[in-house]
């Protein structure tokens, strides 16, 4: 079967070196393989995902020497298919409406995971028609899936066997938001499986992600694709990457280096290649195996400092 990777990143801002990593592992895998790579941009937050940043993106990505396959689907434009999903959904009787407010979910005394999570305490899993009718008066509701008892499993390709009960570990989980804008874990199990995605490259910090997503998948009659989540990239104090390090995004450094430059040294650092030497993207094809990324965070490399 042809490998179909991806990229998916949300344009909430510029590109940040983690984002770099992940595009280039992502693919890096899909060509090693003689597969295809596909983009996809997901905006489903309007208001967060201005058309600009996607724009930049797509120019980064061209920059860097990633070209991926066919058409940009943008999720912003996709309302009619994931409401499809959620017609499934809703006929199988999983859906229910959440009236909580952040402050009650918080404020409710429920587990809080490992990753800053909380599974759901179920408040509004069992209101009555006319509950839902007067509470509908003043407040807009979410729309909650229900989740079983289950334990969902699967081998990802660097940090090995995962799994998580859903009831317990995850809790029911929101796919629509009440301002009627589509969640994340419906949206990319829609786009992936109907694109024919095989495999799932992503940062570490979506792992937890992806015990719902394999649910849905499987929910919705599709064979889930392959995971590989990756390390995420820390400055030298440890500190994981994210988009408010605004002193390493693509607009900047793309005014001091070279993409090879960005491209050699992001490889070095997560074990591809024995220096950060300047390399352009496709002269890493050959050389590339999941074998050689190390389980734990990577580190920025010097260069950057
Ligand atoms: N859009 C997500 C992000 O930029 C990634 C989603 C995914 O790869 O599944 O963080």
């Amino acid at each position: 079967m042809e490998t179909v990777g991806r990229f998916a990143p949300s344009p909430s801002g510029r590109m940040h070196l983690g984002n770099v990593l992940c595009a280039l592992l992502a693919w890096l895998s899909a060509r090693a393989q003689g597969g295809r790579y596909l983009l996809r941009i997901e905006d489903l937050d309007e208001m967060r995902c201005p058309r600009a940043f996607a724009d930049l993106i797509l120019d980064d990505l061209r920059w860097l020497g990633l070209d991926w396959d066919g058409e940009v689907p943008y999720q912003s434009e996709r309302t009619a298919l994931y409401e499809e999903y959620e017609g499934i959904l809703r006929r199988k009787g999983l859906l229910y409406p959440c009236f909580c407010s952040r402050a009650a979910l918080h404020a409710a005394s429920a587990p809080h995971l490992s990753d800053g999570r909380v599974v759901y305490a179920g408040i509004c899993r069992d209101l009555s028609a006319a509950e839902i009718a007067e509470k509908r008066k003043t407040r807009a509701p979410a729309t909650r899936v229900r989740v079983p008892d289950e334990d969902v499993s699967f081998v990802d390709g660097v940090f090995g066997a995962y799994a998580e009960n859903l009831a317990r570990e995850c809790g029911d989980f929101i796919i629509r938001r009440s301002d009627g804008v589509f969640a994340y874990q419906l949206a990319v199990v829609a786009d992936d499986a109907l694109s024919g995605v095989t495999e799932v490259v992503r940062g570490a910090d979506l792992i937890s992600s992806t015990p719902r997503q394999i649910w849905l998948h499987r929910l919705f009659g599709f064979e889930p694709p392959r995971f590989i989540h990756i390390p995420l990239l820390c400055d030298h104090d440890g500190r994981r990457l994210s988009k408010r390090d605004d002193d390493l995004d693509l607009g900047l450094l793309r005014e001091k280096f070279t993409a090879e430059q960005v491209i050699g040294a992001l490889a070095c650092a997560a074990g591809l290649t024995e220096t950060p030497a300047p390399a352009a993207a496709k002269e890493l094809i050959a050389g590339f195996s999941w074998d050689k990324i190390p389980k734990t965070d990577l580190f920025l490399p010097d260069i950057f400092r």
